[in-house]
């Protein structure tokens, strides 16, 4: 069964000029197309939202999910936030399945999480010695969608505080294999001193981000390395310190200490001229469906709303080599009343929702 043609017309960001567009076979394109049912007039038309820090695959506080019904139902919630596609930084959960469902948002694979043993939320990554970690690289990056994700850092027991899980020569031959495979590394950092050695291993991306320096910031400027910071998931940051408090007195103090410069951290990296990109963390601490909060909380450290907006859509669609509004591409895209680019709170209310071509929302 082949979708029905489709015609909207409304102003299409990012560019701002009001057009006709119609839909043909999945695909945009400014050629009338006779017989397209209207389904959208006036408005503003994005493209597609985008998460790109998202578990698929994990609910909240990383229950893994246990059948595709599960797997559909965190989908369909990322859908209705508007998200049509998200990059999934990491599951233990094989989606790989939902690729058949139409319905749902794009998915763009990390693979496996990998971490040093014992460095990491149990059950969760594939936990390996330094050793092993150029061979493990090599089969997630053959695996995932152009992505690879490492546990740069976690609380080390015996040190009682966040500490690096891999020697920087071992990240540099890490990524340097993952390169060759043709993918790109992200890394989770909660803490600074992981961060030089990723970053001169030549990471492409930083999640979390949160013990980013002014130097490290100019650095990953000069480099083009992106950052998401995930704030929605930064705001747990007071509770982690809280329950590590009796234990770990040290790892709570960091904890607060980057919490509290959080806000400040993103407005710099941003300031700098690094790529920032809203991701959720949804499917660890987090519910899915929360985008919006994230390009808001990026807005409220300090982004202009547009740019904020940019982070959610337009440009990190880009970077993960998804087209936006453009003649031929494939129609992902949101209609909302009032103009996002001033107004964040449109988008809590999409008014239609076209992904793949055919109207779900
Ligand atoms: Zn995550």
């Amino acid at each position: 069964m082949t979708a029905p043609d489709l015609h909207l017309s409304g102003v299409v960001l990012p560019e701002g000029e009001h057009r006709e567009l119609w839909v043909s076979g999945g695909r945009i394109t400014h050629q009338p197309v006779p017989g397209a049912e209207t389904v959208s007039r006036g408005g503003f038309l994005l493209p597609g939202l985008v998460d790109a820090h998202c578990h698929v695959g994990l609910g909240r506080g990383g229950a893994h999910a246990a059948d595709v019904g599960e797997l559909r139902a965190q989908a369909l919630v990322e859908r209705d936030a508007g998200v049509l596609a998200l990059r999934d930084c990491g599951s233990p959960v094989d989606t790989r399945e939902l690729d058949d469902h139409l319905d749902l948002p794009r998915i763009i694979r990390a693979g496996r999480h990998l971490a040093a043993p014992r460095r990491y939320i149990p059950d969760l990554a594939i936990e390996l010695p330094p050793a092993d970690l150029v061979a493990e690289v090599r089969v997630q990056a053959r695996r995932g969608d152009g992505w690879v994700k490492l546990v740069g850092d976690w609380i080390d027991r015996d040190h009682g505080d966040l500490a690096p899980e891999w020697p920087a020569e071992v990240l540099a031959a890490a990524i340097a294999a993952a390169h060759e495979e043709g993918a790109r590394v992200t890394a989770h950092t909660f803490g600074t001193d992981a961060l030089p050695g990723l970053i001169a291993a030549g990471i492409d991306c930083i999640e979390h981000g949160t013990g980013l320096t002014e130097e490290l910031v100019g650095e990953l400027a000069r480099r083009g390395t992106a950052v998401v910071p995930t704030l929605v998931n930064v705001e747990n940051f007071p509770g982690f310190a809280a329950a590590g408090e009796r234990r770990f007195p040290a790892y709570a103090s960091t904890m607060r200490r980057l919490y509290a410069n959080s806000g400040a951290v993103v407005r710099a990296a941003y300031d700098a001229g690094v790529p920032v990109f809203a991701g959720t963390d949804a499917g660890g601490g987090i519910e899915h469906g929360v985008i919006v909060d994230e390009i808001r909380a990026l807005h409220a450290a300090g982004l202009p709303a547009e740019a904020a907006l940019a982070a959610g859509s337009w440009a990190a669609r880009e970077w993960l080599g998804l087209p936006g509004i453009a003649e031929g591409a494939p129609a992902d895209l949101v209609v909302y009343a009032t103009d996002p680019r001033s107004d964040l709170d449109s988008l809590q209310r999409p008014q239609r929702t076209v992904l793949r071509g055919v109207v779900v929302g």
